[in-house]
C-alpha cells in the first residue's frame, strides 16, 4: 500500500501544482480588449466592461476591491482616464464591491431605481451607495460610444439592467444569460429570481436584439468564449445551474405558457450538451 502510494507520488505532485496554478490564474484578474475604447475585465467567475475615451472610464460592476484596484492600475498603465461613472448592474454584492477604490468626489455611481431599497441601512463599507438612479432608460455618451442602459423589469432581482453598446453592436448581460445559455436556478421560488416576469424581460431584450440589429452580446459570468450569439436570446434555453450530475439539465423556455409549466417544477425538454 505505502509503495503504491510513493508510486503515485509524482502524479499527485504533479496534479497538487496544476490545481494550484490553475487557482492563481483563476485569481488574477485580465483585460481583454474589445476595440478602442472598450476593454472586457475577468475577475474569476466574474467579468465586466470599462469603456474609455480622453476624458472619462465608465466601469460596468467593479466587482470587488481586488478587482477595482486592478481596475485602476491598468488604467494608470495604459494612460486611460480614471473613472468618472461606475454603473451597477443590479444590487448583488458579489458584483458591485470595490467602488471607494475608483471613485473621488465627482463620480456618479448609477443604478436602476429599483436598487435603492437594498441600499438603505447597507453597513458594508466596500459597497458604495449610488448617487444617480434611473427608470426605465439611461444614455452615457463617450467619445465615439454610446453606452444605453436599459431597464426592463423585474428578472434576476429587482433591478438588473441591460447595457447596450450602440456602436459597437452589443449588449452586455451581467447575470441570468451565459455565453453557454441562460441560466436558471434550479429552484424558481429563490428570492431573487422573479419567474413571473422573466418572459417579459426576455422578450424586451429580444425585440432590442431584433431592433437594433445586434448579434452578439458579453455576459458577466466568464466563460471561454467572449461572446454569445442573442439566439441564445431569441431561443430562450434555460440551463439549470445547479445539480450537474442530474441528466436533465436543459429546458427550453419559449413562451410565457412554458415559462409557467416550469415553474410548476415541470420539465418540458430536456437536451445535453448545448
Ligand atoms: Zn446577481
Amino acid at each position: 500500500m505505502f509503495k503504491k502510494l510513493l508510486g503515485a507520488l509524482p502524479l499527485l505532485l504533479f496534479l497538487g501544482l496544476f490545481i494550484q496554478t490553475n487557482l492563481l490564474i483563476a485569481s488574477d484578474v485580465a483585460f481583454e480588449e474589445i476595440n478602442a475604447q472598450i476593454t472586457l475585465f475577468k475577475s474569476s467567475t466574474q467579468q465586466g466592461l470599462i469603456i474609455t475615451d480622453e476624458e472619462r472610464s465608465v466601469v460596468i460592476d467593479p466587482i470587488d476591491r481586488k478587482t477595482a484596484n486592478e481596475i485602476k492600475s491598468f488604467l494608470q498603465q495604459t494612460n486611460k482616464s480614471s473613472v468618472t461613472e461606475i454603473i451597477y448592474t443590479h444590487s448583488h454584492w458579489d458584483r458591485i464591491r470595490g467602488g471607494e477604490a475608483l471613485k473621488d468626489k465627482k463620480t456618479a455611481i448609477i443604478a436602476q431605481k429599483n436598487c435603492e431599497i437594498y441600499f438603505s441601512g447597507n453597513k458594508n463599507k466596500e459597497v458604495v451607495e449610488p448617487n444617480i438612479y434611473f427608470d426605465e432608460s439611461y444614455t452615457l455618451k463617450i467619445g465615439e460610444e454610446i453606452l444605453k442602459l436599459h431597464y426592463f423589469g423585474p428578472s434576476h432581482g429587482e433591478c438588473m439592467l441591460i447595457a447596450e453598446l450602440v456602436n459597437a453592436k452589443i449588449l452586455f448581460i451581467p447575470d441570468l444569460v451565459s455565453t453557454k445559455g441562460a441560466r436558471f436556478p434550479k429552484d424558481p421560488t429563490l428570492p431573487f429570481l422573479r419567474p413571473a416576469t422573466l418572459g417579459a424581460f426576455f422578450d424586451s431584450m429580444q425585440n432590442l436584439a431584433n431592433a437594433k440589429q445586434i448579434d452578439v452580446f458579453i455576459s458577466g459570468e466568464f466563460n471561454e468564449k467572449t461572446f454569445g450569439s442573442t439566439e441564445i436570446i431569441k431561443t430562450g434555453v434555460f440551463r439549470v445551474s445547479s445539480d450537474l450530475s442530474k441528466d436533465c439539465l436543459m429546458l427550453a423556455v419559449t413562451s410565457g405558457q412554458r415559462l409557467v409549466q416550469f415553474v410548476n417544477k415541470k420539465v418540458i425538454r430536456c437536451t445535453w450538451p448545448m
